[in-house]
């Protein structure tokens, strides 16, 4: 799908797309492209080092904090293995979309992360926390959808995950209406960015969950 390219040239295109930031560096180590050095944030300095494994921009980059100012702890949002939790999984591609260029991971992704979390160095809170694991992962597809209901939310993702995305269906609502009149176009905009395979993936933790109730 992606034009091959000399791995000189991807280091470069990576470079050139970061002219914002001229304190990260591009370079190469085994078979990932880095992405380090120092990110200015609101006055602060971060030091980050994002890593590309050799599958992106497939694979989603991973960015960790190299100056140990931010523990890892999952109240932190930080996962066990030190990489940051920058959203739940299926917001990834609607703020870095494939073949978007590594700026808007910074822009939309990294730098947000880095503002809540010099707010919590200066205040003691978040500006805007999600819940952990599955909670967290309803309330965003409840923002996405425009619903707090629970059954709702379930069955959106199910038309996702099956790619049925007919605007004549009733809506899932339960309104009554045509989707295409009521919840279709918000459901349309979420496939735009959520795969059926990350929506099975995130139907399945509901699954799980309501059986170990
Ligand atoms: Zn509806």
């Amino acid at each position: 799908m992606f034009k091959t390219k000399a791995p000189t040239e991807i280091l470069h295109d990576l470079q050139v797309q970061l002219v914002n930031y001229p304190d990260l560096l591009v370079h190469k180590e085994s078979e990932n492209v880095i992405i380090s050095g120092k990110l200015p944030v609101r006055g602060s300095i971060f030091e980050v080092k994002v890593v590309l494994d050799k599958n992106f921009p497939i694979s989603f980059p991973k960015i960790y904090e190299t100056a140990k100012r931010i523990p890892i702890k999952p109240w932190c949002h930080m996962y066990l293995d030190g990489s940051c939790c920058l959203c739940v999984e299926f917001e990834q591609r609607k703020y870095f979309p494939i073949g978007a260029p590594i700026s808007d991971y910074f822009e939309k992704l990294v730098i947000p992360f880095l503002e809540n979390r010099l707010h919590f160095e200066i205040t003691g809170r978040y500006i805007k926390e999600r819940k952990h694991n599955l909670a967290g992962i309803i309330d965003a597809y409840g923002e996405a959808f425009g619903t707090k209901d629970g059954g709702t939310i379930f069955q959106m993702l199910k038309v996702i995950a099956e790619g049925n995305l007919k605007g004549h269906h009733l809506c899932e609502c339960g309104s009554g209406k045509r989707r295409r009149n009521c919840h279709g176009p918000v459901l349309w905009e979420v496939a735009i960015y959520v795969s059926k395979q990350q929506a099975l993936r995130d139907l399945n933790k509901f699954i799980e969950a309501v059986k170990q109730l």
